[in-house]
């Protein structure tokens, strides 16, 4: 069997430096936000070319506490709306409506599955103040397009870059990472964190993942528990230095999906350069999408679809249910995610070729 992505290999070859780690951390004796989560936090901004990084608890935090130390900060006001596109993972919703705003959804471009920025100044209100960008499957936005309108409107920019670990960001004003294990830049564990230039909101950040204090016992705004854990910090400043050649090889099997998969009943994404991608999934499109899916599973090659159903579409969402987001509701029947992943050897890559190349519906 193919697996769709098999992270207890991914991890194989850093257990002796998670080990070391380990035991380093116990020697030190310190659990909570000590100098791996401050080494951590710097390396991982460096890396991004951001000045300030903030460990949090997990992707969804990052969002949500971003926005809340923008409401803190009287950037935002609670009741503001702000710009998401529709066919996103629902975390990008929640963090928006869990600080208390309102989530306007945007269709996506079909070929790039990334925001329309072209749709996104007919959704814009006098209560409009941000733009939540997602780089989906790990390919970059169309940053130009949406950071002059979002300039023009005088909009926070953030991005979600949960699938988007190692690409070259450019001019928004924060941030948000997940090191959920599946992710391009996976912890043993949950793990986040926010990056940022502005330094009033990284002092925000800060104390809001932390009860609400910097100083011990001094509260001074309603605050979480929400801190990047000490031992998931180790082991991702194990792995940092590693993400680049990860990614390579990412991008090595990409080009030859690219260029290999022939069947003219499938649509292969669009990427306009490779560069800016980092092939968190690979995502294909096909009209008898299930039936493919059995097919490749009857074969051992495990899929997975990102996403079945749209955050409109949701139970959780009821109140999105009546509408009608038609490229999006194409993209969650239509697509399907190939295995890809920087263990995956050249053999099973041809056998996913070849076996898919064979697929008559
Ligand atoms: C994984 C993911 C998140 C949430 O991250 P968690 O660490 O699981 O909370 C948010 N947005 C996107 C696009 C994701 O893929």
């Amino acid at each position: 069997m193919i697996s769709f992505l098999d992270i207890k290999k991914i991890n194989e070859p850093y257990q002796n430096a998670f080990q070391e780690k380990l035991k380093a951390v116990m020697d030190s004796g310190w659990f909570i936000l000590g100098n791996e989560v401050k080494q951590f936090e710097d390396n991982f901004a460096n890396f991004c070319g951001s000045k300030y990084g903030i460990g949090v608890g997990n992707g969804l935090d990052a969002i949500t506490l971003t926005f809340l130390g923008y409401i803190e900060n009287g950037n935002l006001q609670k009741g503001d709306e702000i710009i998401v596109p529709a066919n996103t993972y629902v975390a990008s919703i929640l963090g928006i409506l869990h600080a208390g705003l309102v989530p306007v959804l945007v269709e996506p471009n079909l070929e790039t599955y990334n925001i329309n920025p072209s749709l996104i100044e007919a959704k814009i209100s006098s209560k409009t103040k941000g733009i939540l960008v997602v780089h989906l499957y790990g390919q970059l936005a169309d940053m130009d397009a949406i950071i002059e309108v979002g300039y023009k409107h005088n909009l926070l920019i953030v991005e979600d870059c949960a699938q988007a670990h190692g690409l070259t960001f450019k001019g928004s004003h924060a941030r948000c990472f997940s090191f959920y294990p599946g992710k391009n830049l996976g912890a043993l564990g949950d793990g986040g964190t926010v990056l940022t230039n502005d330094e009033k909101l990284a002092t925000t950040l800060k104390k809001l993942r932390n009860y609400g204090s910097e100083k011990k016992y001094y509260n001074e705004c309603i605050g979480f528990n929400s801190r990047l854990d000490e031992l998931q910090a180790a082991f991702l400043n194990v792995k940092l230095p590693h993400l680049d050649s990860e990614n390579e090889k990412r991008r090595t099997i990409a080009n030859r999906y690219i260029s290999e998969i022939k069947n003219e009943k499938i649509v292969l994404p669009v990427i306009d350069a490779i560069e800016n991608h980092v092939f968190h999934l690979f995502v294909i499109r096909t009209q008898n999408r299930n039936e493919l899916q059995d097919y490749l599973i009857q074969n051992d090659i495990q899929t997975l679809i990102h996403y079945p159903v749209p955050p409109h579409q949701q139970k959780a969402l009821e109140n999105w249910n009546h509408l009608h987001f038609p490229i999006t509701e194409i993209i969650h029947d239509e697509v399907l995610s190939l295995p890809i992943s920087p263990v995956m050897t050249s053999d099973e890559v041809t056998y996913v070729i070849n076996t898919i190349n064979a697929w008559k519906s």
